[in-house]
């Protein structure tokens, strides 16, 4: 799952190596916070101090804290006891504008708390998982449910700094997030908040490993009966270094993933467990954040497609940013698992036959015989895609299946010199001089690599939703693409003629 908060706060990251004259404004851009660990009642709560310097002359001042993101509503019932260390000056909470307006006579430090708590009973599930969880023992709390940020900050489109100090926490309780590991006092730049952090702590444990001298951490709880830690780190080693060969960037100093336990049904029925597996993350700053049930039913393999598609939006998504959100989910999240399973191949997580068994039932079958899959793209909007279970897959599937349109005519009019890779390429180098990308880029990088304008096949199959037909598709000698004999769905098949090369020239 791609989360979908980036659009409120699109911030260009242009001026960081032109920003000199602008170190005076960044450092009056600093908020400080500091965290508690602290029983509200019998409840375990986090409580925030916040300090930040208010414009001189100002009446009013505000925070963002998002109300409804992600599919989750009402989040405002986490956010608790906003004390304010002026007196007479009052905190005013407006779920309905996302935010907290504190009016008066502003002092020219600002000094409040508050409480952040977990607001459901019972189990964690795949339901609530994206609301803050606090419990003795631990946490996990995504950022934008932990802090209120200065909404001036985010309008005016400059990166700001925050320090966050951890205070009272036990010396064994694991201090862990998207800037830092095992550091109680953390000072970091935000270029852009609205693209999602994620703050752990306490019982998670800490696998760090180096990639090219760089750092990534694996933080995991819970007991997983069907695999040892180590192995999941090993999967996860492998997918960095493979996607960051594929991109060619090692430039990121720090990553992580954090992978927590949820509750999902598993029953030994005879001699087989039979139950719920449930796996799903979300891609943040440096980092991504994984829920999974941990029982007898939830095996290692779960987590290849989860940790190549996750990581893929370091890049697709985190790196390369869109104009638009939802409307861009062909390109971030079609895109994404078309080069997820090309490296799930390549690097041998997937054989060639589970390869293709993966990609029919999970792709080609589901999407020509989805109710909703010849809708328009102007039709993949929030609502749609956090309450229709058939519309959130529609963006993945179609852009996927268009990327092997795609990338095949590339293939073709290069005599297979340059791929569809070499075009992400360079919107990856487009993204990194600080364009935020649009249709028009995408357009003309495709002309660049098929040697063709290619507005008509993108207007047709991505803007209108029409479905591509097996004559369509140029694809590497031994593959072939044609209609499930009940003519229902495509199938990507492997002809006799396959052989090793036929691999290689896919995943070119
Ligand atoms: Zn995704």
């Amino acid at each position: 799952m791609k989360t979908s908060l980036a659009s409120l706060f699109l911030i260009s990251t242009l001026c960081l190596s032109h920003c000199q004259g602008e170190s005076k404004s960044l450092s009056q851009n600093l908020v400080t916070y500091t965290i508690q660990p602290m029983l509200s009642g019998t409840q375990q709560v986090l409580q925030v101090e916040v300090k930040v310097a208010v414009p001189k002359g100002s009446q009013q001042f505000d925070f963002t804290y998002l109300n409804n993101s992600w599919g989750q509503n009402d989040l405002y019932r986490c956010l608790d006891t906003i004390l304010s260390a002026h007196r007479k000056l009052k905190a005013v909470k407006m779920p309905g504008e996302n935010k907290i307006s504190f009016q008066g006579k502003l002092p020219a430090e600002l000094k409040f708390s508050y409480h952040i708590k977990q607001d459901f009973e019972g189990e964690i599930k795949h339901e609530n998982s994206y609301r803050p969880i606090i419990q003795a023992g631990f946490f996990h709390v995504f950022g934008h449910s932990l802090f209120m940020v200065p909404t001036s900050f985010q309008a005016e489109g400059h990166p700001f700094e925050m320090i966050v100090n951890w205070k009272g926490f036990p010396s064994n309780y694991a201090i862990h997030n998207s800037f830092g590991s095992q550091e109680r006092q953390q000072r970091f730049t935000i270029k852009n908040w609205g693209e999602g952090t994620v703050f752990v702590g306490g019982d998670f444990r800490l696998h760090p490993f180096k990639v090219q001298g760089k750092n990534v951490v694996l933080a995991m709880r819970g007991q997983w009966p069907l695999f040892s830690d180590e192995q999941l780190k090993n999967n996860l080693e492998k997918t960095v270094q493979s996607q960051r060969a594929f991109w060619n960037d090692y430039s990121q100093a720090y990553f992580t993933v954090v992978m927590m336990p949820i509750e999902g049904e598993c029953t030994k029925v005879g001699n087989r467990y039979s139950g719920m597996i449930s796996v799903g993350g979300t891609a943040l700053v440096n980092s991504f954040s994984t829920f999974c049930t941990n029982n007898q039913c939830t095996d290692l393999s779960q987590f290849d497609y989860l940790y190549n598609h996750e990581l893929m939006h370091n890049w697709l998504g985190h790196t390369i940013h869109t104009v638009g959100e939802e409307e861009y989910y062909w390109l971030r999240e079609g895109f994404t698992d078309y080069f997820c399973y090309q490296n799930l191949l390549k690097n041998g997580f997937f054989s060639p036959e589970k390869y293709l068994a993966e990609v029919n039932s999970r792709v080609f079958k589901p999407h020509y015989t989805n109710r909703v899959k010849e809708r328009p793209n102007s039709e993949i909007t929030y609502n749609n895609f956090w309450k229709d279970r058939d519309f959130e897959k529609l963006p993945y599937r179609r852009g996927m299946i268009y990327a092997y349109y795609l990338d095949g005519k590339i293939k073709q009019a290069s005599k297979g010199q340059s791929s569809l890779r070499n075009l992400m390429l360079d919107m990856l180098e487009m993204a990194q001089k600080g364009k935020v990308i649009d249709t028009n880029d995408f357009l003309a990088l495709s002309k660049k690599y098929c040697g063709s304008d290619q507005s008509e096949s993108f207007k047709t199959y991505i803007l209108e939703g029409k479905l591509l037909q097996p004559e369509d598709f140029v694809l590497p000698q031994g593959l072939s693409i044609a209609w499930s004999e009940d003519k229902t769905f495509l199938k990507l098949s492997k002809e006799p003629a396959a052989d090793e090369a036929t691999w290689q020239r896919l995943t070119k």
